[in-house]
């Protein structure tokens, strides 16, 4: 049973009240939470810490959060430690006293650098011990580290982590190491950290207002606390908001001060695959919805601050303002008089700038991706905007699509082929939903979007909701949807491929276990430019090891690794109970995982980090939605 309490004395005795939190206290959390692999025991370990530090020193919440998130800034400040792994292996051998060798020699076979960077520290002798470190300290010099460009950058990051590492007690090297490359891997996700923060809040206001929660009292409060904290972090997802907020103004008052906000990104709704027309009727028996056309370009959220700034967000909250300075030269002419901030939810699409006729993805792949000069632009694109979030200072979330429609329409003018509403259709019989669907794909559209107009009608930030389900053309050809996933290995290629990788080993991602897992080996798809580009890009990408976070079987062994760093997206005829992949391994099938069956690669996803790659848990459910499952032989059959 998960028992909430404060830390032991023992464990908090390594600091006064009153004094700033020792890092050397929030190691010795990660070390106990990567020994432990049952998430609610994570979730309550990292609680019960939180809570602490909000009982004796409550401005070190906001590091130990940010620490524990692996998070400096939020994802749209774009703020990057910008270190490379050949200057923290050198100032890890110089702190240690090892040659750079030495210490990649003890990387390839441990696969870690900093489990290698802790066992030699280990032996080293330090007579002088600096200060020891504190958490906001930590927070203070990755910022700094971060914070520093220009010349002689690189020497004094190197000499910053130096500092760090000499002054380093017990297992905190380890944590600093892996801070620094970006990735904690002690399976602690930015998810179980969210739900961690609002358990340590629930218990640290009771314990304030000297209330004893118990039984089901107490979990109706946790699960309110993760449903308020979840809801924010999707509107407001800045620590440095939240954190501070949360202490002065409470949980049940934290959404009044840490709300949508004109030039802070939300986390987009996602929909749903469906099989077909059939299916969505079934799924949307009662209540009126609508159906649009599914635009394939880029998702742009965009932003008016009040004053008139714009700023474009990519689905993965990235700043792309540079990317498309001609939507923002474009849009004051779209917009109505009386809106004087907003957030527009839409897809940028390539067009022909005479005809307006829509055209491939590919094509807008090929605009510059940053910093793109309005007069340069050749690709012209047309917002195709389909939500309105957020109008004049006011979120419009909890209001249902059709009225966050009607006033979307309403504070917007279209300007044909530069900013159009999303082309939509009410009719709910199957006949005029398949006309509406042949028409769209005939329009260059993947299919149709469709979504609850009145009932369970809000906008749901980050959530893959049933309330908006997508109809691909594709799915009319078997899968239910594409996958996106990340390519973890490569086999040289021979005859017309040699000097090229011949074939991948593709991974789908488990974010409960925050692994790998292998789903297919793929070989098909690619033209001979996209194999020539791959390997390129990825060939700069090779370790020597598969990391400890792969999962995959021997007899699947690639020629050569590739850290995570690409998103592919690919189609393949359907889905297997598989002998050696270990997609979706103990959520179908106990010992056995899943694999795509006849793969073929589509596209790069640049708009989706490695952690965004299709989940296991959609694996298995995509596996067990397969109306032919039971028909479809438990084999292996990769290109
Ligand atoms: P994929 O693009 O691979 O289908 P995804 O995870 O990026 O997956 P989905 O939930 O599948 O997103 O589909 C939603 C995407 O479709 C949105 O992110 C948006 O970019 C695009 N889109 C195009 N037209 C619409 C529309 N009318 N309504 C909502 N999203 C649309």
């Amino acid at each position: 049973a998960v028992q909430y309490h404060k830390y032991s004395p023992k464990e908090a005795a390594i600091w006064k009240e009153g004094e700033a939190v020792p890092y050397l206290f929030i190691a010795r959390v990660f070390s106990k939470i990567e020994a432990q692999s049952k998430r609610l025991l994570i979730t309550e370990m990292m609680a019960n810490a939180f809570r602490t530090i909000i009982a004796v020193s409550p401005e070190d919440l906001l590091p130990a959060v940010c620490l524990a998130a692996n998070k400096l800034a939020p994802d749209f400040m774009g703020v990057e430690l910008g270190i490379g792994d050949s200057i923290m292996i050198k100032a890890v051998a110089e702190t240690c006293g090892r040659s750079v060798e030495s210490i990649k020699a003890s990387v390839e076979e441990e696969g870690d650098l900093g489990t290698v960077c802790n066992a030699s520290r280990a032996k080293q002798m330090t007579f002088c011990k600096p200060k020891p470190l504190t958490a906001r300290g930590m927070v203070k010099t990755l910022t700094e580290i971060a914070q520093l460009s220009g010349g002689s950058s690189q020497l004094k990051k190197k000499d910053k982590v130096k500092a760090m590492l000499v002054a380093a007690r017990e297992m905190e090297a380890q944590y600093i190491v892996r801070s620094l490359q970006g990735k904690m891997r002690i399976g602690l996700a930015e998810s179980t950290v969210l739900v961690a923060l609002a358990h340590a809040a629930v218990l640290s206001e009771a314990d304030k207002a000297g209330k004893k929660l118990r039984g089901d009292a107490l979990q109706e409060e946790l699960a309110e606390g993760e449903r308020i904290i979840k809801q924010v972090y999707c509107e407001m997802p800045n620590y440095e908001v939240i954190v501070p907020a949360l202490l002065e103004h409470g949980l049940h008052h934290l959404h009044e001060h840490a709300s949508l906000t004109a030039g802070i990104p939300v986390k987009p709704m996602l929909a749903k695959p469906t099989k077909g027309i059939s299916e969505v009727l079934d799924r949307f028996s009662s209540g009126r919805f609508t159906c649009e056309y599914k635009y394939d370009g880029e998702r742009a959220q965009i932003h008016m601050l009040e004053g008139g700034k714009i700023k474009i967000f990519s689905r993965n909250s990235e700043d792309n303002t540079s990317k498309y300075p001609d939507i923002a030269a474009m849009l004051p002419k779209a917009i109505a008089p009386g809106v004087t901030s907003f957030i527009l939810d839409a897809e940028a699409v390539a067009v022909n700038s005479t005809t307006g006729a829509i055209q491939p993805f590919q094509v807008l792949s090929t605009r510059k991706r940053k910093d793109a000069d309005v007069d340069s632009i050749v690709v012209r694109v047309c917002v195709f905007s389909f939500d309105l979030l957020f109008l004049n200072g006011e979120s419009l979330l909890q209001r249902p699509l059709a009225e966050r429609r009607e006033l979307l329409h309403k504070s917007f003018l279209e300007l044909p082929n530069e900013f159009q509403f999303a082309k939509a259709s009410d009719a709910a019989d199957v006949e005029a939903i398949q006309e509406f669907l042949n028409e769209s794909i005939v329009g260059n559209c993947e299919g149709l979007m469709v979504k609850t107009l009145d009932v369970d009608a809000t906008y749901e930030p980050s959530k893959r909701s049933l309330n908006w389900l997508k109809v691909k053309k594709d799915y009319l050809q078997g899968m239910t949807d594409s996958c996106d996933l990340v390519p973890i290995g490569a086999y040289f290629g021979k005859g017309k491929r040699t000097g090229v990788y011949g074939a991948y080993l593709l991974a789908c991602y488990n974010d409960e276990e925050e692994e790998y897992q292998s789903v297919c080996k793929i070989g098909t798809g690619f033209s001979d430019t996209a194999l020539a580009e791959l390997h390129a890009s990825l060939s700069a990408r090779v370790t020597s090891h598969a990391p400890s976070y792969y999962r995959t079987s021997d007899s699947l062994a690639p020629d050569v690794w590739f850290e995570p760093c690409q998103v592919w997206e690919v189609m393949a005829a359907d889905l297997s109970i598989s002998p050696v992949h270990l997609a979706a391994i103990g959520l179908v099938d106990a010992a056995k995982g899943i694999a795509l069956r006849f793969p073929r690669f589509l596209r790069v996803r640049d708009d989706k980090s490695v952690e965004d790659a299709t989940s296991s848990a959609q694996i298995a459910e995509m596996y067990n939605n397969q109306a032919t499952t039971k028909a479809v032989p438990a084999d292996d059959e990769d290109d």
